[in-house]
Parts: structure tokens; sequence; C-alpha cells
């Protein structure tokens, strides 16, 4: 075996997850190979995108927030429930959010991406682009290393972490992973629009670095489950539509019919009017919760971000990129302590789990694990928006007649579609899945 192709730890995939394994691992003075089928960083990759929790990197970056390319600084969080003519937003700011250390920024994935890897490279990690990984190298029951499609393309290390992201084909071969059903996956849609800065700010009511992340459920989505969302950048928006496979192949629309109709509803085609698409993407999201979280060790290997399916989906939560970049330092970490004790056998790297444990990265997934079924209730989806819009506009119209009371005028129009038994028992669902 060449010299070079031996390495401590070799590292598959360099998102969130895997760029910040990298970055912990080299400056801890280790050999690590950091192996990105796409031409650079964040070429492949795709997310809304807001980065909650950014913090999580200033230990490790000190100067992480002046250089970090951060687009804007997440003030202003909207909840949007669309019915078919009109929309019911809960909209929420606060300063609190526009101080470091900051509730959450908005990234584009490309230019993030890149900047993260290159820190880890800064480090000393070898970055090795447009080259993928096809397999895994055993000896016996340990994965010893990684095999890449190219000739000669057998590299070595006592661990390796597959942080190749969702529907992870490292963790699948390794036994780790099972089969996802369409109903755990979900499709992302995604758009950049170029507006500019001053449209934005105006728009939006932001200024300076401020931004905001707008969510929306119902109508967003005709008939299939799911949602959409639409976050701004410094000059750009970022929007698109999120949605569950199985419903998505039964009701036979192209996703980006959906996004189109999305675009077009009359709540939404203000905020994106004279938008110029600059960027369309997609990718799939592992959103079926804490039942998808596999084994995330064996002898030799760890599992990090969404490969091991460390996405919190959550209804008013989407964050992947937060729990990818948590999982990859808990893995770094057991990785460091597994070379400290050169031992790498599945009860040593069992230690990751633990970490991840004491993180909110199981904690939150653990406690909101009722919520990937409960968001995806047919009447959450499709029917409660529509109604909630409809009593809004009841409780808001004025005819010159005596009006109802609110609690009134309210559970008629619930009562039109639902009884009342179904009222409370989603009413239940809701507070097991979300708030008790
Ligand atoms: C439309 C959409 C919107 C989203 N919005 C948000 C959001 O607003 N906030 C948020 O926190 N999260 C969001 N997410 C989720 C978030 O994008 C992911 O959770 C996050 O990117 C996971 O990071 P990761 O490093 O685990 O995986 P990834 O970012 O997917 O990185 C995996 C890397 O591995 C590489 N790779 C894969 N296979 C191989 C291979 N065999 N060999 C070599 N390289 C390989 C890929 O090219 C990629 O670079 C969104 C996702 C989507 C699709």
């Amino acid at each position: 075996m060449h010299a070079q192709q031996q390495f401590d730890v070799i590292v598959v995939g360099a998102g969130p997850a895997g760029s910040s394994a990298a970055l912990v691992l080299a400056r801890a003075g280790l050999r690590v190979a950091l192996i990105e089928r796409g031409e650079y960083p964040g070429a492949k990759n795709v997310s809304g995108a807001v980065f909650y929790a950014p913090g999580l990197l200033a230990e490790l970056l000190p100067t992480f927030w002046d250089e970090a390319p951060f687009e804007r600084y997440i003030t202003r969080r909207v909840l949007t429930f669309l019915g078919r003519e009109s929309a019911f937003s809960l909209d929420f700011h606060t300063r609190h959010f526009a101080l470091p250390p900051y509730n959450g920024v908005t990234v584009l994935r490309p230019k993030f991406d890149r900047w993260l890897a290159g820190k880890a490279v800064e480090a000393g990690a070898l970055l090795i682009t447009s080259t993928v990984v096809d397999d895994l190298l055993y000896e016996g029951e340990r994965v010893i290393g990684v095999q890449c499609r190219r000739d000669d393309g057998a590299l070595y290390a006592p661990v390796v972490i597959a942080a190749d992201g969702a529907n992870s084909f490292l963790a699948k071969k390794a036994g780790l992973q099972r089969e996802f059903s369409a109903e755990e996956m979900s499709l992302g849609v995604k758009e950049v629009l170029r507006l500019g800065v001053r449209t934005i700010e105006e728009r939006f009511h932001l200024t300076g670095d401020e931004g905001m992340a707008s969510e929306y459920v119902g109508e967003a989505t005709g008939p299939i489950k799911g949602g959409a969302f639409l976050y701004t950048n410094r000059e750009t928006l970022s929007l698109g539509i999120i949605v569950q496979i199985a419903s998505l192949a039964q009701q036979r629309i192209r996703p980006y019919e959906l996004l189109d109709r999305f675009k077009q509803h009359p709540a939404v085609a203000p905020l994106v009017r004279d938008g110029v698409t600059l960027e369309y993407s997609a990718h799939m999201i592992p959103e079926g919760g804490w039942q998808l979280v596999p084994r995330l060790a064996r002898a030799g290997l760890l599992v990090a971000g969404d490969a091991a399916a460390l996405v919190f989906a959550a209804g008013i939560f989407l964050e992947g990129m937060n729990f990818a970049v948590a999982s990859g330092l808990a893995a770094a970490e057991t990785a460091l302590e597994a070379h400290r004790n050169s031992d790498f056998s599945a009860a040593t790297l069992s230690g990751y789990r633990k970490r991840l444990e004491q993180s909110f990265v199981l904690q939150d997934l653990r406690r909101f694990r009722l919520t990937p079924a409960f968001v995806n209730n047919e009447r959450l989806q499709n029917l409660y928006p529509e109604l909630l819009c409809q009593a809004a506009e009841q409780v808001f119209r004025s005819e010159g007649r005596p009006r109802k009371k609110l609690g009134s005028t309210i559970l008629t129009t619930l009562r039109s579609k639902v009884s009342l038994w179904t009222l409370l028992r989603d009413g239940w669902q809701a507070g097991r899945a979300l708030f008790f």
C-alpha cells in the first residue's frame, strides 16, 4: 500500500457534517481525507437554507462571525396557512435574534459548504473532489477504508465517517440503515431568485442584515403532503416546496408544476414579482424522524448528518444543517478518542451515540418522535389551513348585520367540515406531537 493511500480518518461527503468532522480531526493533527463527489463542496447540495444555531461553529472558528458567507440574520419568522384564495399568518419579529450568537442565518450552500470545507483544508485535511466513493473495504467485520470510483481507488483508514447525505449508500451497504419507505422521504425543489438588496428590504420590511424565514402549509402544495418556504438572502430569495414522495407519486403532479403554483398564489406572487431565476435544484430529505435513525456505528465506521437521518422536520421546524454539524463534531470526537486508545471496535465507537444522546440531536428527535406522523395528517395538510382562512374571513367580514361571537363563528366554520370528535382528537394529537 502507498503511504498516500493510508489516512487516520476518511470522511465521505463534504457537506456540513463531513466538513465539520474533518476540521476537528485535522486540527487535532490527524491525517484526514475528505472525499466529495461534486466538483467542489456544495456543488450538489441543496438547502432552504437557514442555518440555525450557527454559534455551534463559533468555538471551532473564533473569527467565524466575520468571515463566514452568511446572507442575513433571521429576525423575523412567519408561518402561513394558505387557503385557495387567502392566507392566515403568524408573524414573529424580534431584535434579540439580531445579536450574537444569532438564532439563524441564511446561507447559499455552494458558498457556505465551500467555505467550511476550505476551513478543514486550512487545518490540514486533504480534500479530494470529483470522486465518488462506491464501497467500503473490510477486514473481517471491521471497516478499514473506502473504494473510490477511479483506478487505484482504494483508500485506507481505521475510521471512516460516512457523511454522504440523504439516502446514504454507505450506511446501507454497511447494514446500518434500512431502505426508506416513500412516506419517510421528501423531495425538496428550490429556486434562487434575484431581486436586489433594496427590493428585498422594502418588500419584507427588513433593515441592514436582518432576514426573514417564512414557511407555508396548506394550499402551498395543493393536494400533496408537504409545505413550502421562502427565505431572504442578501440580494436573492430562496424559495421552494418540500413534498412527501409517496403523496407526490399518488397525485402524479410534477414538482416544478407545484412550485409554479406556489409562486402564483395571491399571497406569494407579490413577494416574488420580478424575481430572476438564478438557480433551480432538487434534493431528498429524510423526514421520517426518530424512527429513521439507524444504528450509528460499527467497527471502523460512524454515520453522521443526513446519512443517519438526523433531520429535525417537525412541522414548524426544518433543521438539518445544525444537526449535521453537531453530529459531525460528535463523530470527530469519537474518532479522536478511538485514535487515543488505538481501539476502533464497535464498543469504543458506540460512544458516538452516547454523545448524541447528551446533545440536542437525539434528544430533539426523540422528544418530537410523534410529530412527523402528525404533520402528515390529511386534515392538517389540506383541510385545516383552508378552514382557518375561511374562519378568519368570517371574523373580519363586516356586512352591516349583527355579528356572532368569535368562538361561535370559528366553531361553525370548522364544524361545517369536521365533527367535534375529530376536532378534539386532532387537538389532542397536536398537543402530544408538539406541546406536551
Ligand atoms: C429543499 C431543502 C431545504 C432545506 N432547508 C433547510 C433549512 O432551511 N435549514 C436546515 O438546517 N436544513 C435544511 N435542509 C436540510 C439540509 O440541507 C440537510 O439536513 C443538510 O444538508 C445535511 O448535511 P450533510 O452534511 O449531512 O449532508 P449533505 O449536505 O447532503 O452533504 C453530503 C455530501 O456528500 C456528498 N456525497 C454523497 N455521496 C457521496 C459519495 N458516494 N462519494 C462522495 N461524496 C458523496 C454529496 O455530494 C454532498 O456534498 C433542507 C434540505 C432541502 C433538500
